[in-house]
């Protein structure tokens, strides 16, 4: 199951690339595995898949731990990306596990992740979480902020300023997931026209892959498509 859902999201992505006239390699799939066991991960990683999402950071640890020898067939060791909202008590483990945060919204956070980063490992991958939704959206920061805290996290020794991330507020309407991924894309060109080194625009999930890819995206965050239905949406 989760094998052939696999095929059936790399070719959406193949077909997505295809029509926007962009290489195949300029787009990353993250297997977001929040709320699915070790066993999921182990199947997607028999694939070849090797980078997770995750939402939940004790959930996250516990996988980590019943997983930490795994290797995903190609023989990669797997690469672990917390997606979701990260309070600053839990700074900590983050740190010290993931290998990549795609959440960070604020400069407190930031500084805590490069003071708990440790010296045995690279530096922490962190994308800037933009609010690309309006005032409907809790997470991430307001488009017009996020070029100081941009600047700011880029000046931190243990962290690694790769991108941004945005999460829209879902809608069946392609014309509006194309104008909110626009819109990230527009930020992250702006950005980089300024001198900061990003290569990672982290934008794309189940639903809107292909307006995502159209837009620029490099990563695609794809969980439903890959693992079926959730039947929860908070920690267990
Ligand atoms: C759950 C989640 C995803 C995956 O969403 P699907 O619609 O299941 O593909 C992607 N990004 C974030 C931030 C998420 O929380």
């Amino acid at each position: 199951m989760i094998s052939h859902n696999l095929q059936l999201v790399s070719h959406r992505i193949k077909q997505a690339c295809a029509a926007a006239d962009r290489a195949l390699d300029e787009v990353t799939l993250l297997a977001v595995s929040k709320t699915f066991g070790f066993d999921a991960v182990r199947e997607a990683a028999a694939c070849g898949q090797f980078r997770f999402g995750e939402n939940y950071v004790q959930e996250a640890l516990d996988k980590m731990d019943a997983l930490r020898d795994a290797r995903a067939s190609g023989g990669q060791a797997l690469e672990w990306h917390l997606i979701g909202p990260l309070q600053s008590n839990k700074t900590r483990p983050v740190a010290e596990r993931f290998d990549w945060v795609h959440s960070v919204d604020r400069l407190k956070i930031a500084q805590r992740l490069s003071e708990h980063r440790p010296a045995g490992l690279p530096p922490l991958n962190v994308l800037v979480q933009v609010n690309t939704s309006g005032e409907d959206s809790k997470s991430g920061i307001d488009p017009a902020e996020a070029p100081a805290l941009a600047r700011a996290i880029a000046l931190l020794p243990r962290l690694r300023l790769r991108g941004l991330m945005a999460l829209p507020a879902p809608s069946p309407d392609e014309a509006a997931q194309h104008a909110a991924h626009h819109g990230l894309k527009t930020l992250f060109d702006t950005l980089r026209a300024e001198g900061l080194p990003l290569d990672t625009l982290s934008m794309g999930m189940s639903a809107d892959l292909e307006a995502a890819i159209a837009e620029g995206a490099t990563m695609v965050r794809v969980g439903t498509a890959i693992f079926g239905g959730r039947t929860y949406h908070s920690p267990p």
